[in-house]
C-alpha cells in the first residue's frame, strides 16, 4: 500500500494508543473490573498516571520501567502489548488497505491480544471477548458481507454461523475424545468459545486450518512445559490466536500450499450426503 511515512507513523500510534487500551481489558477484564472507570492508576501505590507518563512505548521507556512514584517495576507485558498493537495496526492496513475490512481484522487481532495474555496468567478466556466477539463477528458479517466473500446478506450470515459451528465444533469433539483417552478434561471451553467467535470472523475454512496449524506452534513451548514443570498443562488461547492470525494473513495460500483446499474438496466430492 503506497501511502506517505506519515501516514504509516499516524497509523502506528493510533495502533499503540489502541494497545494501551488493551492493556487495561487484560488487567481489569479477568478481575471483573469496569474497563473504563476508574482512569489508570499504578497497579502497586495506586497512584493516578499522568498523560505524559502514559505515552504507549516511549513513557516505559524514559521511566525505565519504573513507577514515577513508588519506583516498582512496570509490568513488562505494557510495552510489549502496545508495540504488537502497533505493528498489527500497521500489517492489516499493508494487507487489506484502510477499508472497513481491515478495521474488523485489526479489532479481531487485538481482541487475540487480550485473549493471548489473560489466558497466559489466569488460564481464562474471558466470555465477554469470545461470546461477546461471536455475537458481533455474526453482526459485522451482515452489515459487511464482504467478509464472507459474497454481497449476499444472509449468504453472508450463513457463512458465518458455519464459520461458529465448525470453529467450535472440531474443538468441543477433540475435547470429548480427548476426555475418553486422557480421562480428565483435555480442551477448555474457553477454547472452543474463541475458535467458534474465530469462525464468525475467518469462516470455515480458515478456522479448520488453525485447527491444524495450532499444535505446531504450541509444540515447542508444550514440551518445554512437561520437561521443566513436569505438567502438561499450558494454555492453549495463545497459540490459537498465533494460528489464527497466521491464518488471516496468510490462510488462503496456506490453504493450497497444504493441499488442504484439494482434500476438502476431494472428501466433499466423494462423501457428500447426496
Ligand atoms: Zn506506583
Amino acid at each position: 500500500m503506497a501511502f506517505p511515512p506519515l501516514a504509516w507513523a499516524l497509523i502506528f500510534v493510533i495502533g499503540s494508543m489502541v494497545g494501551s487500551f488493551l492493556n487495561v481489558c487484560i488487567h481489569r477484564l479477568p478481575r471483573d473490573q469496569s474497563i473504563v472507570f476508574p482512569a489508570s492508576h499504578c497497579p502497586a501505590c495506586r497512584h493516578p498516571i499522568a498523560w505524559f507518563d502514559n505515552i504507549p512505548v516511549l513513557s516505559f521507556l524514559l521511566l525505565r520501567g519504573r513507577c514515577r512514584y513508588c519506583r516498582r517495576t512496570i509490568h513488562w507485558r505494557y510495552p510489549v502489548v502496545e508495540l504488537a498493537a502497533a505493528l498489527a495496526a500497521i500489517a492489516v492496513v499493508a494487507r487489506f488497505g484502510l477499508t472497513a475490512a481491515a478495521a474488523v481484522y485489526f479489532a479481531f487481532v487485538c481482541a487475540l491480544i487480550v485473549v493471548s495474555f489473560v489466558d497466559l496468567e489466569f488460564q481464562i478466556i474471558p466470555d465477554e471477548i469470545s461470546l461477546g466477539g461471536l455475537v458481533v463477528g455474526v453482526a459485522l458479517c451482515a452489515a459487511l458481507p464482504s467478509l464472507q466473500e459474497t454481497a449476499s446478506r444472509p449468504l453472508a450470515v450463513g457463512r458465518s454461523l458455519i464459520g461458529v459451528l465448525v470453529g467450535g465444533g472440531v474443538l468441543y469433539v477433540t475435547g470429548l475424545l480427548g476426555d475418553f483417552i486422557f480421562r480428565k478434561e483435555s480442551m477448555g471451553g474457553g477454547d472452543i468459545k474463541l475458535l467458534a467467535m474465530a469462525g464468525s470472523i475467518l469462516g470455515w475454512k480458515l478456522v479448520l486450518l488453525t485447527f491444524f496449524i495450532a499444535p505446531i506452534f504450541a509444540l515447542i513451548p508444550g514440551l518445554t512445559v512437561l520437561l521443566l514443570k513436569r505438567s502438561h498443562i499450558i494454555p492453549y488461547g495463545p497459540f490459537l490466536s498465533i494460528g489464527l492470525v497466521a491464518a488471516l494473513f496468510a490462510g488462503n495460500d496456506l490453504l493450497h500450499v497444504t493441499g488442504m483446499e484439494e482434500t476438502i474438496r476431494l472428501i466433499w466430492y466423494y462423501y457428500r450426503p447426496w
